[in-house]
């Protein structure tokens, strides 16, 4: 299926630049596309270039008031609101140009998938979850993975599986859809309690006419690989299976990582590569083949992001990069120059083992009560039985 895999990309999703300290540094998309190239997983494939999402596509799921605020952030000299100006979201130079190309990233790779040209299709730049109707937030000015839900659902998709492994709670996501049963967002994620932005308890069920299309599933800090694969397939599948959906948007943060310095779960590069396959055996069981990926969070720039994202990419293109493969020399020697003293990996691997026992019923393991508590508060609205492993 490799030639009917997109991969979105161009160097000027790069302007999309919170600028100085902040976390979410472009050059963690540079490097995964640096890694990617030097592994051989992009060889042959031509990359799609994206065009600026328009203003109509914006208000698909964003207020013209909001989109009018980031347009003129960056040339007013008052506080503009909207969650521009922050800490979180600063005000950056042709910050709107920018947001509106990782949305039509995004859209680019729905209408790859939509128009029959691709099955697959992987947006990097994307995964800007947090952004709501009239507010930036968490690094997100635009929420592309809304619109791109919401193009599709004009555009020949009626129901719509959006799954969602970032640290943090898809909460802009969730919220776009809340009220619409033809969208099931699902989102795994550290307990709410213990990060920002402190939403996705498992009793956010959806609106009055959606109840159970929003599905979430709080994991404590710490959760390793095989407990975090042992609840997501204690829980994901089954619904799909009942769901029955005809595509699946995934948003793949990878600030799950144990180095991540942001948040506190402990997966490694190799959970992640387990999480991009099981996703991709889900869209080829559940959904026809159609899976659109994008990117999310991830702050461990040199160690982390760009081997996980660049096996999500040859994971896309049925290119699996195999652990043990060796970190190419020539890429190292790039990351020496702007990190003459980073510790860099040498493997596409952390050494970690992700075999997981299968969730059996019953309370065995200390993460079986998440299990229990979001099967029990999900699975009659899809009429599933939540004590019944088998569903
Ligand atoms: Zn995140």
């Amino acid at each position: 299926m490799g030639d009917r895999a997109a991969v979105v990309w161009d160097s000027s999703l790069l302007g999309y630049d919170l600028g100085g300290e902040h976390p979410f540094n472009p050059i963690r998309l540079e490097l995964t596309m640096r890694l990617a190239s030097a592994l051989g997983v992009l060889d042959g494939v031509e990359l799609r270039v994206p065009e600026p999402a328009t203003e109509s596509d914006l208000e698909r799921v964003h207020e013209l008031g909001y989109v009018r605020a980031v347009q003129q952030a960056p040339t007013v000299a008052w506080d503009v609101g909207h969650g521009l100006g922050t800490d979180d979201n600063p005000v950056f130079d042709r910050m709107h140009a920018a947001s509106a190309l990782v949305v039509g990233g995004s859209l680019l790779g729905a209408r790859e998938i939509a128009s029959g040209a691709a099955d697959r299709a992987v947006s990097i730049a994307g995964g800007l979850h947090h952004a709501m109707r009239d507010r930036a937030a968490g690094f997100c000015v635009y929420n592309d993975c809304a619109v791109a839900i919401s193009w599709l659902l004009d555009n020949g998709f009626d129901r719509i599986a959006y799954l969602d492994v970032d640290v943090h709670h898809g909460d802009g996501v969730q919220a776009a859809f809340y009220d619409d049963p033809r969208v099931l967002t699902v989102s795994l994620h550290q307990n709410p309690a213990t990060l920002w932005p402190g939403t996705g308890f498992v009793n956010e069920l959806g609106g009055r006419e959606a109840m159970g299309s929003s599905v979430n599933i709080p994991l404590p800090p710490h959760t390793r690989d095989p407990a975090w694969l042992r609840v997501f397939n204690a829980v994901v599948p089954s619904l799909l299976s009942a769901f029955r959906p005809q595509i699946l948007v995934t948003q793949c943060g990878v600030d799950t990582h144990e180095e991540d310095p942001l948040a506190d779960l402990s997966l490694s590069v190799d959970g992640h590569r387990e999480i991009y396959r099981t996703l991709r055996g889900l869209a080829d069981r559940y959904a026809g083949g159609k899976w659109l990926a994008t990117g999310g969070g991830g702050y461990q720039l040199l160690r982390v992001v760009p081997r996980s994202w660049s096996h999500l990419i040859a994971t896309v293109l049925d290119r699996d990069v195999a652990p043990e493969t060796r970190v190419p020399a020539d890429w190292t020697a790039t990351v020496r120059k702007i990190a003459p003293h980073a510790d860099l990996p040498t493997t596409m691997s952390d050494g970690r083992d992700t075999a997981f026992d299968p969730w059996g019923g019953g309370l065995d393991r200390p993460v079986d009560a998440v299990i229990r508590d979001v099967r029990r508060a999900v699975f009659p609205l899809h009429g599933l039985d939540p004590d019944d492993p088998r569903d």
